[in-house]
């Protein structure tokens, strides 16, 4: 029976998965710099016979790799599995397995996507005279930055049927039945999982505004433009946008991260520069608030003698669950975990980049558990204390093969 050889394989290769992601965790590299982490997926693959084909965003300077495992009559079904593997510029608190190299982490857990995708191909190539079809395992560079690795690795053509052979491709085919990815969730227990049909993910946009004054000594204000008051105004203003522009029904988030001007307390500077995200679901909204956010800002330094510069750059689209492979995602996940282990997400304003594939293909992005009582197993994403409960490897593993074994 698949469901219980899926298990047994999986069981068999507990400790390995539980290995691989220790490994990775301790060597994490920045996104489109994922070098190391993709020969050690190679390996992993070479290890196990699989075929693949690296090279994927080489452009970008990355090396993504798309492997296939092939059941029963390969070819007649083909769905894609996903894992991202790109690490934070994020230093981690000192404890065992930390990372190695100094200011850089998995703070995201995408080391565990990683582990669990090279667990899952191993367990359907175990139980490959059990299932049917084929399927694609996508190992990606470059989540957290734009452009996205999936949006080069959907332009060069990593959901054709043929790709993971011949490598990038940019030519046109028949593409995959559908692609199933997994994020850690430090919210729901280990051994749990959780779905969400429909809209789940916003999109997400990066925003600077450059603040540009003129400079002078703090004792004589009357000389200068100073745009350090200006910023203060334009992040003030900038607070009515979404609560004066957008619609209240359309969820949208505007926030400044990250403010840099001046270098003494009795300086004026010459500019002050203002980092933040602009989140939403809706396009139409969007550039509502794009719009907006360029007028208030611009029109806000202006009052004060200083010019803002704005420059928006347009980021991952919104994460959608394809309705009938999510619903269907869910009721696998039913069978293999029980329905207590089960769970409905609400939406969230958080970004993925696996929004792209989903453009293209039917597609169901789910939450893996990784909470438990360990240090850092409940401590949030992108957190220098982030960790995860292990025990969720084989759940993430489990769940990945089974769902690729199943789906179409
Ligand atoms: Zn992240
Ligand atoms: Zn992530």
């Amino acid at each position: 029976m698949l469901k219980s050889a899926l298990l047994n394989a999986v069981e068999a290769q507990r400790e390995n998965v539980v290995q691989h992601r220790r490994h990775l965790h301790l060597h994490p590299e920045p996104s489109f710099g994922e070098s190391k982490t993709s020969a050690y997926v190679a390996n992993a693959l070479r290890a196990m016979g699989i075929a693949f084909s690296d090279g994927w965003c080489a452009d970008h300077g990355a090396a993504g790799i798309v492997a296939k495992v092939e059941g029963l009559e390969p070819g007649t079904r083909t769905m894609a599995l996903r894992a991202d593997m790109d690490a934070l510029p994020i230093q981690e608190v000192n404890r065992p397995h930390a990372s190695t190299v100094p200011g850089w982490m998995h703070a995201c857990g995408h080391d565990a996507h990683t582990a669990c995708l090279l667990g899952a191909v191993e367990a359907l190539q175990a139980a490959r005279d059990q299932w049917t079809g084929t399927v694609h395992c996508v190992f990606q560079p470059g989540e957290e930055n734009l452009p996205g690795g999936a949006s080069i690795l959907v332009q060069e053509g990593a959901l054709l049927t043929d790709a993971p052979t011949s490598g990038p491709l940019q030519a046109s085919g028949p593409l995959v039945d559908g692609i199933v990815g997994q994020h850690v969730y430090p919210q729901l227990d280990a051994g749990t999982v959780g779905f969400r049909s429909g809209a789940y993910m916003a999109a997400a946009d990066e925003l600077r505004i450059r603040v540009v004054g003129k400079g002078g000594h703090a004792a004589l204000p009357h000389r200068t433009v100073d745009p350090i008051v200006a910023a203060a105004h334009v992040i003030t203003a900038l607070q009515t946008v979404v609560s004066r522009s957008c619609d209240p029904t359309q969820p949208s988030v505007l926030t400044i991260g990250k403010i840099r001007g001046g270098h003494a307390r009795n300086v004026i500077p010459d500019e002050v520069i203002l980092d933040g995200t602009l989140r939403t679901y809706d396009l139409a909204t969007a550039e509502t608030l794009r719009s907006s956010i360029k007028r208030v800002a611009e029109s806000t330094a202006q009052a004060f003698g200083a010019v803002a510069e704005v420059d928006l750059a347009i980021g991952y689209p919104p994460v959608i669950n394809a309705p009938r492979l999510t619903d269907s995602c869910r009721k696998r996940a039913v069978e293999l975990l029980g329905e207590q282990h089960v769970v409905d997400l609400p939406l969230r304003m958080t970004g993925e980049d696996f929004s792209f594939y989903q453009r293209e293909v039917e597609g169901c992005f789910y939450r893996l558990g990784t909470g438990g009582n360990g240090p850092g197993c409940r401590s949030g994403l992108h957190t220098a204390e982030f960790d995860i409960d292990e025990r969720a490897l084989s759940t993430g593993t489990a769940m990945m093969a089974w769902l690729a074994a199943t789906e179409v």
